[in-house]
């Protein structure tokens, strides 16, 4: 696609997006002390710089290169629009944002309409101040983005795909690019396309309420109205913890929670017992991880041959599978025996099986006490969905393709590029779309806005 096309798809994309923040003000959320949160946006634009420098040539000459210009672009610039030169440095974030009120921050949003809105979810006596030093950390939600990147999702294999770099070669595949370079021409970088479904967005939502109920409210305790949920608006579901006990937790702290949900680095001597000699599980009425253990054995039995370790006990559970899971759901559960597997063995089984058993998180966003998240009530560029906040009885019928829509159903012409990968199926509402290939299609905006937005397709 032509960068005149791009260009004008950019510009498209901001004017709707800012159409949006116009007439949706109401629903954009107010962040709980949001005039000491940091703020964040993904521009549409670009702003560039020219870097002024000094280069010496063989011959020992001093050439001045770069012409210090700075300015905005709404695709990437390459090189400096003034002068040419290749030391130009791009960036479409504006970090250290502030406001004062929701209302300031609401009327920025209509003005600059940006891609991608975040906050803080730490709490700064100087939010605008570019160190950490300066800012003054004062505090931090908890914070969980359950996302299915993390997941795993069979369907991942069916519908994100990449396309060689190279482009001479522009050889395409579906799944993850291999590791071991193009096929055809040996090339290590891969332009990656991600896609969601159903599956994907339905194994994040189960992953989020495992999160919720069994860990967050089950295990530590926390009140549900100190919880708040939201739709990421791509791939997932965030949860905060807004519960004031939560705030001054350092960074090592949260890293004890997050072994906590995930299930990391149990204790197989504590879960397992050899009682006379026969190892035993504690039954499931323990709280916390101890009474999980028996289920988490039995979900590794049944996932066994997706397992790719090679100890020698993994053949010995295939063999006995279905007798052991009989004897596991029962109450209390029972072990039956397996020969050559004893009690230390089944404590380094539970090991594993219960860190598979975990809640699946993104680890590094509960331990970092500066990231941002995405503001509730805002637009994610890569899609044009809604980041929807939503409560525990709300997110169980919630449908991200029918609730998380922003603009309409007028029909809207755009041009799919999808020739050299094609573009997957996906639904918006009732409707199936796709797959396409290179093609004109006219379809409704919300639809036509999904495709804007992943970058597979161009207005008509
Ligand atoms: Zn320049
Ligand atoms: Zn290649
Ligand atoms: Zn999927």
């Amino acid at each position: 696609m032509s960068a005149k096309a791009r260009e004008k798809r950019q510009r498209f994309l901001r004017l709707a997006f800012q159409d949006y923040y116009r007439h949706h003000a109401a629903t954009i959320d107010s962040p709980q002390r949001l005039h000491m949160r940091e703020f964040a946006f993904e521009t549409w634009e670009y702003t560039w710089r020219c870097v002024q420098r000094t280069e010496t040539d063989e011959s020992g000459k001093i050439l001045r290169k770069g012409c210090g210009e700075k300015g905005t672009s709404l695709l990437r610039p390459k090189v400096c629009p003034k002068c040419g030169s290749t030391g130009v440095t791009t960036t479409n974030w504006a970090r250290h944002l502030g406001f004062r009120s929701g209302e300031a921050l609401r009327k920025e949003l209509a003005t600059r309409a940006p891609h991608s809105v975040y906050h803080s979810a730490a709490f700064y006596n100087v939010p605008v101040a570019r160190s950490m030093y300066e800012k003054q950390w004062q505090g931090a939600e908890l914070v969980f983005d359950i996302d299915a990147d993390h997941l795993d999702a069979p369907c991942t294999r069916e519908h994100d795909g990449w396309v060689c770099a190279n482009p001479d070669c522009r050889e395409t595949g579906w799944g993850e690019p291999p590791e071991s370079g193009c096929p055809s021409c040996g090339g290590q970088e891969f332009l990656r396309r991600k896609w969601i479904c159903d599956r994907c967005l339905d194994d994040a939502k189960r992953n989020t309420l495992r999160v919720y109920d069994e860990f967050l409210v089950g295990d530590l305790g926390i009140d549900p109205k100190d919880l708040q949920l939201n739709y990421s608006g791509h791939r997932g579901y965030h949860i905060r913890v807004r519960d004031s006990r939560v705030f001054k937790i350092q960074s090592p702290g949260r890293v004890e929670i997050v072994h906590a949900i995930t299930g990391t680095g149990l204790d197989g001597s504590r879960a397992i017992k050899g009682i006379r000699g026969v190892p035993t599980v504690p039954p499931r009425t323990v709280p916390g991880w101890g009474g999980r253990v028996a289920d988490a054995i039995i979900e590794f039995l049944r996932t066994i041959d997706d397992y790719d370790g090679k100890e020698r006990w993994v053949r010995s559970l295939r063999v006995s599978r279905e007798s052991l899971v009989k004897g596991l759901l029962q109450n209390p559960p029972r072990l039956e025996r397996v020969s050559g597997v004893g009690t230390k063995t089944w404590e380094e089984i539970a090991t594993i099986a219960v860190m598979r058993y975990g809640g699946k998180i993104d680890v590094p966003v509960t331990h970092d006490i500066h990231r941002v998240i995405r503001l509730i009530g805002s637009l994610h560029g890569k899609t044009g969905f809604i980041v929807k906040s939503l409560s525990r009885d709300s997110i169980e019928g919630f449908d991200p393709f029918r609730d998380a829509l922003a603009f309409d159903d007028e029909p809207l012409k755009i041009h799919v590029q999808g020739g050299l990968l094609e573009v997957p199926r996906f639904r918006i509402g009732d409707e199936l779309y796709g797959p396409f290939g290179d093609e004109v299609v006219e379809i409704p905006t919300n639809a036509a806005m999904f495709l804007l937005c992943k970058g597979v397709a161009t207005l008509e």
